[in-house]
């Protein structure tokens, strides 16, 4: 009979597999970003993965099952459009803010699915899994925050270009400034 212990097995599998698809990824994306900022975020993101496979081991071990992964169509998706736009917007102003894009929408992805997985560990009184998924939910929340602050770190104003229209450049409203760090970012492509 399939019930909530087959259905967090299953999700389990799904997101699994859509780590390991993110470990791949995510060095493509490091090499498509000209910020720093967000090379940087992208590298620490890689190695919070890393240790997220290995928490998941540790979640599969302790509900008593072998890690096994599960094709998540889903990320397959999401990376292929974060490839793809990648590829649109390579050498353009925007680059920064399609790939910041790109990897918020893997994030919120993420959340989704530890947030379902932590509830039903606690429906299923599976107390080191619940701990474990928890952690993990907080650094990809975390990591879609960074991603924000580092799109208004002067990426997503850096991205509306010089205009090669002057006339829309005139009369456009002057970009508000955010913080310190986008002075640092701001001109940069
Ligand atoms: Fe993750
Ligand atoms: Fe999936
Ligand atoms: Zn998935
Ligand atoms: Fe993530």
């Amino acid at each position: 009979m399939k019930n909530l212990r087959t259905l967090f097995l299953d999700e389990l599998a799904d997101i699994y597999d859509a780590e390991h698809r993110i470990v791949r990824a995510l060095p493509k994306m490091v090499k498509a970003a000209t910020c720093p900022d967000l090379q940087a975020a992208l590298k620490k993101h890689l190695r919070e993965t890393q240790g997220q496979i290995k928490s998941l081991e540790q979640v599969f071990k302790s509900v008593g099952v072998k890690a096994k992964g599960k094709k998540c169509e889903a990320t397959v998706g999401l990376l292929e459009e974060a490839d793809e736009i990648a590829a649109e917007f390579k050498g353009s102003p925007a680059i920064n803010a399609a790939l910041i894009a790109a990897a918020q929408k893997v994030e919120h992805y993420e959340i989704a699915t530890y947030g379902c997985l932590v509830e039903w560990a606690g429906l299923l009184d599976y107390q080191k899994a619940s701990v474990l998924l928890q952690e993990t939910l907080a650094q990809e929340k975390n990591a879609d925050e960074v991603l924000t602050e580092v799109a208004r770190m002067g990426n997503n104003e850096g991205a509306m270009g010089e205009g090669e229209d002057s006339e829309s450049t005139a009369t456009r409203p002057a970009p508000k400034r955010n913080g310190r760090a986008s002075v640092k970012t701001a001109g940069r492509r």
